[in-house]
Parts: C-alpha cells; sequence; structure tokens
C-alpha cells in the first residue's frame, strides 16, 4: 500500500471517529486544495469578486433589483436559502471541514439542516396608530448593502443565516470571510446566486471577495457603498469594526459560563454540558466553557460526567495539554502574555489526549479536568472539548467567579438548580444576550428550548440574537387628518 492510500484511510477513519484529518502537529489548512475544493471553486463564479470595490458595486446593482420586485422576491431568495442548506448539508458539511480543518462534521452538516429555523420575512411587523389626528404607520425599512464578517469556526452557516435575515429585511451583502474558510464561503455564495438569478431574476444580491484579507476589511469598512457593518468574531475584529465610524452590529466572543447548584439534577447537567459544550468540538460561541459547582456535590457531579460520557484528565495530563493549548506572546509593550494555540482549535478529544499522553476511548465527547478559577482553561474562550469543573463553596461565589470569567462579554451562560431565586439572581448577574436554565447552551438557540435561531448573536452592541428587524431602519409615515375611518 502507497503512503498516500494509508493517509487516505486515516483520514477517513479520523472522519468517522468525529474527528479530522490534520496531522497531529496541528495544521489547520490543508496544503494543497483537495479535489472536492478545487471543483468547488473552479470556473467562473456568481458574486465572486476580487476586491472590495467590484463586490461594493455589484451588490448594489443587486440591492436596487429586490427594492424593484419587493416582499415576494425577498420570501422567495428566504426560500431557495433554506431548502439548499437543506439538500446540500452534508455535501457542503464535508467541503467546509475539508477546508477549515476544525469541528465534526455530523454538526457541520447539522448546523446546515437547521437553518430553517432562522427567522424570514414573517418576522418583520409593521407597529399602526390611529387617533384624532389621523394615522401612523413605522415601516422596517433596508439599510441597503451591509459588509458581513462571518468566522471560521461556522463558515457556510453564518453566512446563510444572515442572508435569510438580512435578505428579509431587504438588504443586500458584501461578505469578507475568514480566510480559513473563504473557499467554502465563495462555493455557498456561488451557488445561491445561480439559483436566485435562475428563480428570481437578481444578480449579485450576495457578494463575496473572493481573498478576503484586513485590508479588504477596511476597504469596506471605508467604502460609501456600504450601509452597515456586520461582525461575527472575536475581540479584535469587533474592536476593528467599532472604530470604523460606521454603524456596526457586533457577534463577539463569549466565554459561558455554567453552574451546577446542589439542588440540580446532575445526570442531566452533566449530559446538557456534554450536548453543549463537545458540540463542533466546543466551537460554539455560546457553548458551555467552564463550569463552577458547588462543593457539596462537586464529587457526585464528577461521576455523573464520567457517566455522561466525559474522560478525566489527571493533572499532569492537564499541564501538558494547557502548555499546548496556549502559547506565549509578546505584546507591542514587550510583556509576555498566554494566547490560545489555534492549532488545537476545534481538535477532537483524540487529538487533545494525543497531546498529553492520554488514551480515550474511541467516541469520547469531551475530556474534563479540575482547576482553580484562574486555570486558563477558565479564563480564556478555549474553543476545543476540554472543559474545566471548579469547586465553589457556595452560590455567592458561583455568581462572582461566573461574572469574572466572563469578563463582560455578555454573551451566554447556563445555571443548573430546582432554586428559583439562584436562578434569578445569577441572570441578573451575568445580564447575557443568552441565559439558559436547566438545558444546554443550544436551547437558547431554539434547539431543545422556546425560541428561534440565529448563528450572529450581537453581545457586544447589545441586539441580541438578531433577527430580520435587527438589519433594518425605522421610518415614520404619518397621514394627517384623513383616513381615520372609526371617528
Ligand atoms: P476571528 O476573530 O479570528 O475572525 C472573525 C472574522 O474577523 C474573520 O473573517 C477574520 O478574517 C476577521 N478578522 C480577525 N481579526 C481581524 C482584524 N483585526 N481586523 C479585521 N478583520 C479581522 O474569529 P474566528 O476564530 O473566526 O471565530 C471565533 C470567534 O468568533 C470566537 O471568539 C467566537 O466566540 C466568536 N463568535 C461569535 C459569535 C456570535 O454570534 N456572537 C458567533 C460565532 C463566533
Amino acid at each position: 500500500m502507497d503512503s498516500r492510500a494509508i493517509e487516505e484511510i486515516v483520514a477517513e477513519v479520523l472522519n468517522k471517529m468525529g474527528g479530522n484529518s490534520r496531522s497531529l502537529a496541528g495544521s489547520s489548512k490543508p496544503a494543497t486544495p483537495t479535489p472536492a475544493i478545487k471543483k468547488a471553486t473552479a470556473g467562473n463564479r456568481k458574486g465572486v469578486f476580487p476586491d472590495a470595490d467590484s463586490a461594493v458595486e455589484a451588490a448594489r446593482g443587486g440591492y436596487e433589483s429586490l427594492r424593484k420586485k419587493g416582499f415576494a422576491a425577498r420570501a422567495k431568495v428566504i426560500e431557495i436559502v433554506k431548502a439548499m442548506c437543506s439538500a446540500k448539508a452534508e455535501e457542503w458539511g464535508k467541503i467546509e471541514l475539508e477546508e477549515t480543518g476544525i469541528g465534526r462534521l455530523d454538526h457541520k452538516i447539522e448546523k446546515l439542516q437547521i437553518l430553517s429555523k432562522v427567522p424570514g420575512v414573517e418576522w418583520l411587523k409593521p407597529y399602526g396608530m390611529s387617533g384624532d389626528m389621523g394615522i401612523s404607520m413605522e415601516e422596517n425599512a433596508p439599510f441597503g448593502v451591509i459588509a458581513t464578517i462571518t468566522p471560521v469556526t461556522h463558515s457556510i452557516p453564518t453566512l446563510s443565516g444572515n442572508i435569510v435575515n438580512m435578505v428579509a429585511a431587504g438588504n443586500a451583502m458584501v461578505i469578507n470571510a475568514h480566510p480559513g474558510g473563504a473557499k467554502c464561503a465563495a462555493m455557498a455564495v456561488d451557488a445561491f446566486n445561480r439559483e436566485i438569478e435562475r428563480e428570481v431574476g437578481i444578480e449579485n444580491l450576495v457578494t463575496i471577495i473572493e481573498e478576503p484579507s484586513l485590508e479588504s476589511f477596511n476597504a469596506l469598512c471605508a467604502s460609501s457603498g456600504i450601509d452597515l457593518i456586520c461582525v461575527t468574531g472575536g475581540p479584535g475584529v469587533v474592536a476593528a469594526a467599532m472604530k470604523s465610524g460606521k454603524r456596526a452590529i457586533c457577534a463577539g466572543p463569549g466565554n459561558p459560563p455554567v453552574v451546577v447548584d446542589v439542588s440540580a439534577d446532575l445526570d442531566k447537567a452533566a449530559t446538557d454540558i456534554i450536548t453543549g459544550g463537545a458540540y463542533d468540538n466546543n466551537l460554539l460561541c455560546i457553548g458551555e466553557k467552564q463550569v463552577f459547582i458547588l462543593e457539596p456535590v462537586f464529587d457526585d457531579f464528577v461521576a455523573a460526567f464520567k457517566r455522561a460520557g466525559g474522560h478525566q484528565l489527571n493533572a499532569k495530563q492537564l499541564e501538558t495539554l494547557t502548555n499546548e493549548a496556549f502559547t506565549n506572546s509578546k505584546d507591542a509593550g514587550g510583556c509576555s502574555h498566554p494566547v490560545l494555540n489555534r492549532k488545537l482549535v476545534g481538535a477532537s478529544p483524540e487529538m487533545l489526549a494525543s497531546h498529553c499522553g492520554a488514551r480515550v476511548a474511541a467516541g469520547t465527547p469531551m475530556l474534563f479536568a479540575e482547576t482553580d478559577a484562574a486555570h486558563l482553561f477558565v479564563q480564556k474562550e478555549q474553543m476545543m472539548p476540554m472543559i474545566p469543573l471548579v469547586r465553589v463553596r457556595d452560590m455567592d461565589q458561583a455568581i462572582k467567579l461566573s461574572v469574572q470569567s466572563e469578563h463582560g462579554y455578555h454573551h451566554s451562560a447556563m445555571i443548573h438548580t430546582s432554586h428559583v431565586g439562584h436562578m434569578t439572581r445569577m441572570g441578573q448577574a451575568m445580564n447575557s444576550s443568552i441565559f439558559v436554565k436547566n438545558g444546554p447552551c443550544t436551547a437558547g438557540l431554539g434547539l431543545g428550548g422556546e425560541g428561534y435561531l440565529s448563528y450572529s448573536i450581537a453581545t457586544t452592541t447589545g441586539e441580541g440574537i438578531t433577527t430580520p428587524q435587527t438589519f433594518t431602519r425605522r421610518r415614520r409615515c404619518v397621514l394627517v387628518d384623513a383616513l381615520n375611518v372609526v371617528g
């Protein structure tokens, strides 16, 4: 058997195990485009442009066409995007995993299948007022063309969900994807545009920059053809967008804490934390990242976490993995501080275990270890399936450490308790965009809890889980003295 055949078998096995095909050294990108990516990115692609200026100009044309065609066209576009995500979930999930090398195939597929849960035109309700002086109507008008920045953690799902919300509101878009997921993003944009052009007769409603960079991001921010910026990503891009001088809706980073109270159902809490925290190898921004457990139930909770499938690391293994997962970087002032090693982001539990000498059973969803509250796995948004468990003496300490470790992102938090007063106290203290009681984080996005889905949760700027309404301007239209049929 030649070495290429062996590599292919290893990749296939790792994929089946829910891992990915990168080497143990952990490179997050394939050295050369695979045949699937080459096929997906070849030819004359619709909506794919070499630079910001041409992408903006084309999207302005798309916006004008949508304006002329009205609400029926918006609804049809949304129908197309949702149907394509459902039909192509498997194919596109594989392509995204191949390109990014992070996360799990089953969850990449599911994230596209659930796009039907993102709200569309039905969400836009005008507000009417009628009285002695006539009638007024407040309507939701589009902004125009939105510069849309997407993360590597969910490249196609984020851009697809953003299309549903933004086009429902009457906007066109220019996408600056994360370079690590830009090829699959361009492939999806091309496919969407072909179908939209064929079914609705609109070209370039969604455009994308072929090779996105910080320069193309800056060019979009400076462009007079961009009316609004929507960022989904980490602290760097959020800060850059907010300094741009344009209105920015920012779905920023998180580091969601979980509290397990003495009155919790421990087996359910453990299962829920693994369901949310292990999802796509802990790539979700809402995903459980650190757990504070009240001392009297700590040991019982550890036993429950093992029953739920978690694999405990010992102190030596934790130390080794911590040294691999965080590296030191010097800032502009020459001070050294720990930063996340991107090569382990979204790696499988098997891969993490191989970095610290642990042996885990195939299919283990998550690693865990006992740490103190100052540990890097508590303080940093690790985005990998190793979750720290911290003992706390009482609810006051649990809430205090939850607030501290969330760093004021106002993103997501979870509690497992039967005590309503404890739920209320934590909810008020966290002031987070999503707060889930007795469920996995995913319940906060309508997956096992009431509500709707979005892949952009505007935490930094406070709009919360984005909807079509988020991407509208509110306009009041007033008719004085006439048409009030009541009096
Ligand atoms: P990232 O910040 O590395 O990249 C996000 C996007 O910003 C990419 O398109 C990237 O190219 C661009 N970018 C990065 N730094 C930039 C800068 N200084 N100037 C201009 N553009 C820049 O994030 P990621 O690794 O792709 O995604 C993970 C992060 O995104 C996590 O922090 C996660 O919590 C967050 N996230 C938030 C949400 C949400 O809804 N709030 C959703 C998904 C991901």
